[in-house]
């Protein structure tokens, strides 16, 4: 690992040293630009505070120079200055500032980066408290959208807090492309106009079979969204709920555990009719 040198603090060439005494208006952009770039490229995984104030001190002509950090693809190689930080710190820092301007290109750079990633985390952090100023950049982007970035635009629209025709029409649209995602992200958006769809996709969703498992975590997530917003399961619904509750537990179950009971076995209650008409109605 190289050892940066640290810059001499007593007689430091670095004219920007003492910008941040100056008032904000007085700096010229060029300048700041220099300084942040400057400032993260001599950053390491962790930022200083002495670096970040600095920074912070420029207020919003801070924020075009940490986006050009931030969407400098060369500057996320772990061969590149830095180690690969400056963006990740361009993003954390934007956060501390307005970052209603770098909307755009936040929501650019999360196309193209892992969001477990520190980039994508720092990048999604930022976003979330923008909430209703994302609607419009996030609807613009999902036509085109595809894979994780297309789910991580439903899952951030639906945590917007913005009621509107659009924004539900295009959690409907994810509903019908992907259930599971679609029912957690109505779920949070939280109108109870969506329950017939809901209802619909839970009574269309095919059920795997024990012996050749399907997918169904949709029949989870679609009842959770139900009973969040209000609604309530029909018979069907609850029976196919149980089975696929079974299955999974069938999966999960040590050989000499107990089982839930199976929704057309014989009631546990002692009826004499199976479970599914008895106790579970
Ligand atoms: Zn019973």
């Amino acid at each position: 690992m190289r050892s940066a040198k640290k810059p001499r603090r007593a007689k430091d060439p670095d004219p920007a040293s003492a910008e941040h005494l100056r008032p904000e208006a007085a700096i010229a952009l060029a300048d700041a630009a220099a300084l942040v770039h400057e400032l993260l490229r001599r950053s390491g995984p962790a930022l200083s505070s002495r670096v970040a104030k600095r920074i912070q001190a420029l207020g919003q002509a801070a924020v075009a120079p940490l986006v050009a950090v931030l969407i400098d693809s060369r500057l996320r190689a772990p061969s590149a200055p830095a180690g690969g930080w400056a963006p990740v710190h361009a993003a954390r820092l934007l956060h501390r500032l307005d970052a209603r301007p770098a909307i755009e290109p936040l929501l650019d750079v999360l196309a193209t980066t892992d969001k477990l990633s520190p980039l994508g985390e720092a990048v999604s952090r930022t976003l979330a408290p923008l909430k209703g100023q994302l609607v419009g950049p996030i609807l613009d982007r999902l036509p085109t959208a595809v894979g994780g970035y297309r789910r991580e635009l439903w899952f951030m629209l639906a945590g917007c807090g913005v009621r509107e025709a659009r924004v539900f029409d295009q959690l409907l649209a994810a509903l019908a492309e992907a259930p599971e995602i679609g029912a957690i992200c109505l779920g949070e958006y939280g109108d109870p106009a969506a329950l017939p769809e809901l209802a619909r996709a839970l009574d269309a969703h095919p059920l795997g079979l024990m012996d050749e498992p399907g997918n169904d975590q949709p029949v989870f997530e679609l009842r959770e969204a139900i009973l969040e917003l209000g609604g309530r399961l029909t018979a069907a619904q609850k029976v196919k709920y149980e089975r696929a509750l079974w299955t999974r537990r069938i999966r999960t179950t040590a050989p000499g555990e107990h089982l839930p009971q199976h929704p057309d076995s014989a009631c546990a209650c002692g009826s004499g009719r199976i479970y599914r008409h008895c106790c579970l109605q």
